[in-house]
């Protein structure tokens, strides 16, 4: 299988995606076509293990020549073994919603899913190679805990996670990278940023300008731009669809809805790409905070950049979902010329109209909504509260909640279907939203708060740098010198 840029270059091999993230004109990079597979092959996959299943998704798009059978197994089985629970991502039924939970990982965030396997693809074609990947992630979320963990034990691939310091990420996330100690996973807290995580990706945008830097120290990425995320977050719609069938009444062949709470689009995208597989997938809801560019472009039918507006979801705090381009491109027909000329208006105006066809495409595939803060925080109180089952949930599932039960008013076929809420974060991160939700109870009397893993990084000695803002550009070319691609 070819990959081709969404702004038109062509051919690149898995290898070359994997590892450049961006393709050499700036576009982002899609498979050349997208596989389908038969309904009974689909069906016949349902008593497989996680792992098992990743197995056969993953071997539609990674040919032997591209990734031998023998390796994709033992390294997609390496990167779950890291999971917490027997089924990597179990079908929760609460009385409200079936609630499909990814957050078993090693942070506890829906990143991990695909991180694990990207880092772990990344670290054996560098092996093939001997070269090595100096990985930069600016995360002020989930992102830089699930590379810094992914990176353990993979020593072709330097991880720096580089993070605003001074209340931008919980004390959870921030010791999540820095209790790491590995030589090839380094933690960089930076005082100063005025703009919290913008600040810092000006910073990495520069250290990427400079080709010679990128070329002698390998520069890489990791973020939902890579291929290799979209490609395994596909799984746990095949997953979450076949635990559905039977036990919680759909039947094989059914269409059921899927409700995800909407940042850069990653996600999302993904649920595209398994339903152009063939899943039998009604509606997909786009939930997305106040931050509702994906809602107002597929409202008004114009994408626009606006704001930013800090909210209680802080992960989907995101101004531009830029896999939302990815998704724009199979809108347009897969025309790169097409797509070239929106993203171009879209840097000249902050904004860009979706033409009419387009947009008719992409209603028919997504429903969208934004949701605010305060029935972000109710709905976690209500199910948590008054629910018999009593499900504590994160406040970007509880988004995708408030959305699906909006969608089953809105669509009759959602209404009258099921439809998977994707859960993407423990609770236990995010314990000050939850102390607002569940206002009036005491927290601890919240076991579900509680993770004996965020108990023991407490009490382990922090690791990392610190630096300022002005200091950092310097102080990554000196660090990065020690680490060139080749040795
Ligand atoms: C990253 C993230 C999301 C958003 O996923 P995208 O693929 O960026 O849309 C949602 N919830 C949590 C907790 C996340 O960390």
């Amino acid at each position: 299988m070819k990959y081709v840029s969404t702004r038109g270059y062509k051919y690149a091999s898995l290898e070359d995606v994997i590892l450049n993230g961006f393709a050499p004109d700036g576009g982002l990079y899609v498979p050349e076509r997208i596989p389908v597979v038969a309904p009974d092959t689909l069906i016949s996959w349902s008593g497989l293990t996680f792992p098992r299943l990743a197995f056969e998704v993953l071997s539609l798009f990674i040919e032997p020549s591209d990734v031998h059978p023998s390796d994709l197994r033992r390294l997609l089985d390496e990167s779950f073994a890291a999971f917490d629970h027997p089924d990597v991502a179990p079908l929760a039924k609460t009385p409200d919603a079936l609630v499909l939970e990814l957050f078993h990982g090693p942070t506890m965030s829906f990143k991990d899913v695909a991180m694990g396997f990207l880092v772990s693809l990344t670290d054996h074609f560098l092996r093939r190679r001997n070269e090595r990947r100096n990985v930069l992630v600016a995360t002020t979320g989930d992102t830089g805990p699930a590379a810094a963990h992914a990176a353990i034990g993979r020593d072709r691939v330097h991880a720096w996670v580089l993070y605003p310091t001074g209340g931008f990420i919980s004390d959870t996330q921030e010791r999540q990278m820095t209790t790491i100690d590995e030589p090839n996973v380094h933690a960089v807290g930076v005082h100063g940023c005025a703009d919290g995580g913008d600040d810092l990706d000006a910073v990495v945008a520069k250290l990427f300008a400079d080709e010679s830097l990128r070329e002698q120290c390998g520069l890489g990425s990791v973020n939902s731009v890579n291929w290799g995320r979209v490609l395994c977050q596909t799984v746990h719609y095949f997953w979450a669809y076949l635990h559905a069938v039977g036990p919680e009444g759909v039947a094989a062949g059914e269409r059921v809805a899927f409700a995800v709470p909407c940042g850069a689009f990653g996600n999302l995208f993904a649920g595209f790409v398994a339903k152009r597989v063939g899943l039998p997938v009604a509606r997909l809801v786009a939930a997305s905070n106040s931050n509702g560019a994906v809602h107002d472009a597929l409202a008004a039918g114009v994408w626009r950049r606006r704001p930013l507006i800090n909210t209680v979801s802080s992960a989907i705090d995101i101004v531009v979902p830029y896999n939302f381009w990815r998704m724009t491109y199979y809108a347009l027909g897969e025309d790169a010329a097409a797509l070239s000329a929106m993203q171009d208006e879209y840097v000249a105006r902050g904004e860009a109209r979706i033409p009419k066809a387009a947009l008719d495409f992409l209603r028919e595939i997504f429903l969208s909504d934004s949701v605010d803060d305060d029935a972000t925080l109710a709905t976690i109180g209500t199910f948590y509260g008054s629910n018999a089952g009593r499900y504590l949930m994160c406040p970007h599932t509880s988004v995708a909640v408030v959305a699906a039960a909006r969608a089953r008013a809105r669509d009759p076929e959602v209404g009258g279907g099921k439809i998977i809420v994707l859960s993407t974060a423990a609770p236990c991160k995010f314990p000050e939203t939850i102390a607002r939700a569940l206002a009036g109870l005491s927290l601890d009397d919240v076991p579900e708060l509680r993770h004996p893993r965020v108990a023991a990084q407490r009490t382990l000695a922090q690791k990392g740098t610190k630096c300022t803002l002005e200091g950092l550009e310097n102080h990554m070319r000196e660090a990065l010198r020690l680490y060139p691609r080749t040795s």
